[in-house]
C-alpha cells in the first residue's frame, strides 16, 4: 500500500537511521517528551521501543484506544489489568522483536526502574543513550515551527489582554496579576501555561527565578519583569519583557540598554554552523564592556520546543554547532542586588539566511 508516511513511522524511521552507527539492536524511549515526539501520543506513563523497521509503544488500558486513535497502525503491548509492572510489559515487547543489545536513555529512569528492568531482562546489554532523540528534537519541522508561533502569539495577545484587565498603576500584586495573564493565555487558545509565570519588579525582579508573592505589589517606576509563555499543541513559547510607566528611571534605562545591546549582538550570530558557546560569549562580551558582566548570572538562552529547555543550549561550555529549524530564546540579563533586574527574552528561528525574531512585542512595554 502506497500510503502517506505517518509521523510516528516517519520520526521512528529517522530515529533509526539516526541510530545507524551504533551498536544497538533497539532502543527504549521513556522520557515523555520524546515519545511524544516520535509518536504525536499525547498521553503519559508509556515507552517506545524502536527497532528497525518497527516500533512498539508500551502502555497501559487507559491509553489503548487514545493510542489507537492518535498513533493509527504503531504496534502496542498493553500492561495486563492486573497491574502488570512496566518491566514486564517491556520484556514482552523485546522478546517480540528478539533484540538483545538495547539504547535506553539513562536520564529518563530512575535507579529503581533502571535496576528492575535488568532483573525483568536478564541477558540484555544496555547501552546507554544520551541527547539523541534530544538532538532529532533541537531541528524543527514547518509544522513544529508553525505550532511555536502560536504559541508565540497567543502569549503576545495575553499580555496585552491582561494589561486590560489588571491596572498595574494600582499596584496589584505578582500573583493577582500572574493569575489573569494564565487566564488569558487559556482563554486564547493556550492548553497551559509553559512554566509558572514570573511577575517580579525592583529587587525581587534580582532574583532571576523569584517564585510569585501573594503579597509583594507591583511598582511600575521599579521596572515589572514577566517571563510567561503558552503551550499550544505541546509546543511552547518563552518570552521576558520589562513593563515600565513613561518614565523610566536612569539607573534602571543603563540596565535595559546594556541588556538591549548584548540581545542584538547575540542575536546577530545565529546562523547555522556557529557553535552555541560564542552566542553565548557574545553577550557575554557586550554587558562585560557595559561593566554588568559580574551580574550576568545564567546562560544566555536555549531551544524551545516540547520543553521549555531543550537543546541546543546556549552557553559557555556548549559545543552543539547551530543549525538551520533550530529555535532558540535569547535572554541576557543584568541583575544588581537589592535594586534592579532586567532581563529580555526573544525567540528566534535560525535559517540559512540568518535569524528571524519570531517574537514581536517591544522589549519595553510602556504603560502611559
Ligand atoms: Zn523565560
Ligand atoms: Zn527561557
Amino acid at each position: 500500500m502506497a500510503d502517506e508516511e505517518r509521523l510516528w513511522q516517519r520520526r521512528c524511521r529517522r530515529l533509526w537511521e539516526w541510530l545507524g552507527e551504533r551498536p544497538v539492536e533497539a532502543a527504549l524511549i521513556v522520557v515523555p517528551a520524546n515519545v511524544r515526539y516520535l509518536t504525536g501520543f499525547t498521553g503519559d506513563s508509556t515507552y517506545l521501543l524502536v527497532a528497525s523497521g518497527v516500533a512498539i509503544a508500551i502502555s497501559d488500558g487507559r491509553y489503548e484506544q487514545q493510542l489507537q486513535e492518535e498513533c493509527p497502525g504503531l504496534e502496542l503491548v498493553i500492561r495486563g489489568t492486573t497491574g502488570e509492572p512496566m518491566e514486564e510489559a517491556v520484556g514482552r515487547a523485546v522478546r517480540r522483536i528478539g533484540a538483545g543489545r538495547i539504547g535506553y536513555e539513562p536520564h529518563g529512569l530512575t535507579c529503581d526502574r533502571f535496576q528492575r528492568l535488568q532483573m525483568a531482562l536478564p541477558g540484555i546489554d544496555w547501552q546507554p543513550m544520551e541527547q539523541v532523540v534530544e538532538q532529532l528534537r533541537a531541528v524543527k519541522d514547518a509544522e513544529e515551527i508553525g505550532r511555536i508561533r502560536e504559541a508565540i502569539a497567543v502569549a503576545e495577545r495575553a499580555i496585552g489582554a491582561a494589561l486590560e484587565q489588571v491596572d498595574l498603576r494600582a499596584q496589584p500584586t505578582e500573583c493577582r496579576f500572574a493569575g489573569v495573564l494564565n487566564m488569558c493565555m487559556r482563554e486564547l487558545g493556550a492548553e497551559d501555561e509553559a512554566f509558572e509565570t514570573i511577575v517580579a519588579c525592583g529587587a525581587r525582579a534580582a532574583l532571576p527565578h523569584a517564585r510569585l508573592s501573594r503579597t509583594a505589589r507591583l511598582r511600575l517606576e521599579h521596572g515589572v519583569l514577566c517571563d510567561w509563555g503558552a503551550r499550544v499543541e505541546g509546543y511552547v513559547s518563552d518570552l521576558t519583557r520589562l513593563i515600565a510607566g513613561p518614565k523610566i528611571a536612569a539607573p534602571l534605562q543603563r540596565l535595559v540598554d546594556a541588556v538591549l545591546a548584548a540581545r542584538d549582538a547575540a542575536i546577530a550570530r545565529l546562523r547555522p554552523g556557529v557553535p552555541a558557546r560564542s552566542v553565548d560569549a557574545e553577550a557575554r562580551k557586550v554587558l562585560d564592556e557595559a561593566g554588568f558582566g559580574r551580574f550576568f548570572k545564567h546562560s544566555t538562552g536555549h531551544g524551545i520546543g516540547l520543553e521549555v529547555h531543550e537543546a541546543p543550549l546556549l552557553r559557555p561550555n556548549s559545543d552543539v554547532e547551530l543549525r538551520s529549524g533550530m529555535v532558540v530564546t535569547i535572554e541576557p540579563g543584568v541583575y544588581l542586588p537589592g535594586r534592579y533586574g532586567v532581563r529580555i527574552e526573544e525567540d528566534v528561528l535560525v535559517t540559512e539566511q540568518g535569524p528571524e525574531v519570531l517574537t514581536s512585542l517591544p522589549p519595553v512595554i510602556v504603560l502611559t
